[in-house]
């Protein structure tokens, strides 16, 4: 072991530490919210997870883009056991650990299978970066998707390139210098991808070559591990939400809306005053949500898991038709209205309504639950656009004029319309 496994050990210890302090916060973030009781049974939530998170299975409602998205996924999941080894390396002053108990033969194949991948990575953030920046496809631009988000989804895609062209440089490198017999490193055989990049640096001298090979080892794994701490700060933090998300996803219908207690005990005692009396509680309840701690911790787990991929946004009939609501930007408020309260102290002085969602967007929602529908993660906008929308109209008393006149209607007449219950039954007169 020399000087440099112990930097290595420091780096890596570091950027762990520092990966789970930022972890750490965002899980308290999450659990600042209110409680969440999913009734589905374990089964239901186990394949919940399975259909969603591990098989993608919304993703391949759009077939080509869900195959190249599961190539970047199957890439990331896979290509973590070439990091597994690269750590045991970079600790122990190995190289290339696992051909101690493996034949070069089958390390060969399993390097050249990583390295398919790698490509497949490559060619997958290649398409995708055409159609953010060039093809121009309108979910990408919409105006909630402008600076950060924007360049947050490119940096992502460019460094996943980045990493996956260092692999595949140090295994070129690192073959070339078995071919020269440099000692320590051992014959593996060739590498189905690495192999063709080998011409391009056949005139290296061996200690260009030992440069390269450390150069492109060093840059991957620091890359990895900077982008591991990137992570907490991006929208790619669904690559570790999206399973607890879709753990705990409703298994209740679609259309199903959570009345609230507070009300259905008081319509209950207004129909059978005999019956017990409604609880009075010393402060007045919050019947909706005025800010982030108002909706439940799943909500939260929602805002930090969405993958800004727009798909609710290009579904939704109010954006379609011109309105203010992206579901997408509901998700990205509540996000950072959450972060907000984390990193600046001048946050107390707004809430997530109306600072962040205005009542325009809440407004203008059908709930025709087609965001839900299509989410790939499992996300609800509509609870959150519903529990502000409960707010605004219940808490701050703020119906649009032509709702107030329905709800006087309704306590009235027990009906949205105009006229007496008494005159109900006069359209008969008419058959
Ligand atoms: S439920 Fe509301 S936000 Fe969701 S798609 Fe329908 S109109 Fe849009
Ligand atoms: S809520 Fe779901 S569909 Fe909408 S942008 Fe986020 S991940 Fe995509």
């Amino acid at each position: 072991m020399g000087i440099d496994n112990i930097i290595f050990g420091v780096v890596l210890l570091a950027a762990l530490a520092f990966f789970g302090y930022n972890l750490g916060a965002i899980i308290q973030l999450i659990r600042g919210g209110k409680p969440y009781r999913p009734a589905a049974p374990l089964g239901f939530r186990f394949r919940s997870m399975l259909r969603y998170a591990f098989g993608q299975q919304k993703m391949f409602d759009r077939p080509i883009v869900g195959l190249l998205h599961f190539f970047v996924y199957a890439g990331f999941i896979i290509i973590n056991l070439e990091m597994l080894e690269i750590v045991i390396d970079g600790l122990t002053g190995a190289h290339r650990i696992f051909l101690s108990f493996l034949s070069p033969s089958t390390y060969s194949v399993f390097i050249s299978i990583f390295e398919v991948l790698a490509v497949l990575v490559i060619v997958s953030c290649v398409i995708f970066l055409v159609r953010r920046n060039v093809l121009k496809i309108p979910r990408f631009h919409s105006p909630e998707m402008t600076r950060w988000p924007k360049l947050d989804a490119n940096i992502i895609l460019v460094t996943e390139i980045a990493l996956m062209l260092a692999f595949l440089l140090m295994n070129a490198s690192d073959r070339l210098l078995q071919l020269k017999g440099v000692s320590g490193y051992h014959p593996t055989g060739d590498f189905l991808v690495s192999h063709m990049l080998m011409p391009m640096l056949s005139s290296f001298s061996a200690d260009q070559l030992v440069f390269l090979e450390r150069f492109s080892w060093w840059g991957h794994i620091i890359g990895v591990l900077a982008f591991l701490n990137y992570i907490p700060y991006s929208k790619h933090l669904h690559i570790f939400l999206a399973f607890p998300n879709t753990y705990y996803i409703s298994d209740k219908p679609k259309g199903y809306f959570p009345s609230i207690p507070e009300i259905t005990a008081e319509v209950k005692y207004m129909l059978n005053p005999e019956g017990p009396e409604p609880p009075i509680s010393e402060e007045p309840p919050l019947f909706g949500a005025r800010d982030v701690y108002d909706l439940t911790w799943k909500n939260l787990l929602d805002a930090f898991t969405c993958t800004e991929c727009g798909r609710c946004t290009s579904e939704c009939p109010a954006n379609l038709t011109g309105k203010r609501l992206s579901p997408r930007k509901i998700m990205m408020d509540t996000r950072d209205r959450l972060e907000a309260l984390r990193f600046r102290p001048d946050a107390e002085s707004h809430t997530l309504f109306p600072n962040y969602i205005t009542a325009e967007e809440v407004l203008a929602c059908n709930t025709c639950m087609a965001c839900v529908e299509v989410c790939p993660v499992g996300i609800n906008p509509l609870d959150i656009i519903l529990k502000i929308r409960r707010h605004m109209v219940t808490d701050e008393g703020k119906a649009p004029s032509e709702w107030n006149l329905m709800f006087g209607n309704i306590e009235n007449n027990g009906a949205p319309w105009q006229f007496s219950p008494d005159d109900r039954a006069q359209w008969t007169a008419l058959v």
